[in-house]
């Protein structure tokens, strides 16, 4: 069911957990981002960070958030319980979207042996923001999408709550747990 998958993990970057843009919540999934990307390094799925590497001048930075996660600072790093090895894949981004001016898509089309990622897995911040705008791109290009529905948050309940739905009416997402995403992995490799 979760053919040729990979695993998103958006913006679960310093300035996101605890820095400028603190989301409370994102405590939350830690724990579940962590095991799941335990599994997915045990059954060799993929794992790609999407994270935000700002400048100053971006447009998101000066007409919405102001400054946060910048470029090459310390923000801008994966949190320490979630650090990549360097089996892992790191994407730059700019924008919501993991996709947009980014390398994302020819890399989910190179894996596999080149016959290219299916499923896309969607994890972290924020189900109603980038989440979602990644989900539109992921849409567009055709893949499928679940979202660990246990390993995405937002600022509020209800922004989390009417985030999911979102995806799930507009992308056809499909929203499963974390611990469902690793039986996945698990079946697949029997
Ligand atoms: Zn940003």
């Amino acid at each position: 069911m979760l053919e040729r998958m990979c695993i998103l993990i958006i913006d679960m970057l310093n300035d996101f957990v605890t820095g400028s843009l603190k989301c409370e919540r994102a405590q939350r999934i830690i724990p579940n981002l962590r095991r799941l990307v335990e599994a997915a390094r045990k059954f060799s799925v993929p794992i790609i960070y999407c994270n935000d590497a700002h400048y100053p001048v971006d447009f998101e930075v000066v007409n919405r958030w102001g400054v946060h996660a910048l470029k090459g600072s310390e923000g801008a790093e994966v949190i320490p319980e979630l650090k990549p090895t360097e089996k892992d894949f790191i994407v730059e981004k700019r924008v919501y979207s993991s996709f947009y001016e980014t390398g994302l898509d020819p890399l989910l089309r190179s894996l596999y042996n080149g016959e290219g990622v299916k499923t896309v897995v969607l994890c972290g911040l924020h189900t109603n923001i980038c989440v979602r705008h990644t989900a539109a791109d992921a849409f567009f290009r055709g893949y499928r999408i679940v979202v660990a529905k246990d390993g995405v948050e937002a600022f509020t309940q209800e922004d989390h709550e009417q985030g999911l739905r979102y995806l799930e009416y507009v992308y056809n997402a499909k929203l499963m747990s974390v611990d469902e995403i690793i039986e996945e992995m698990e079946k697949m490799k029997r």
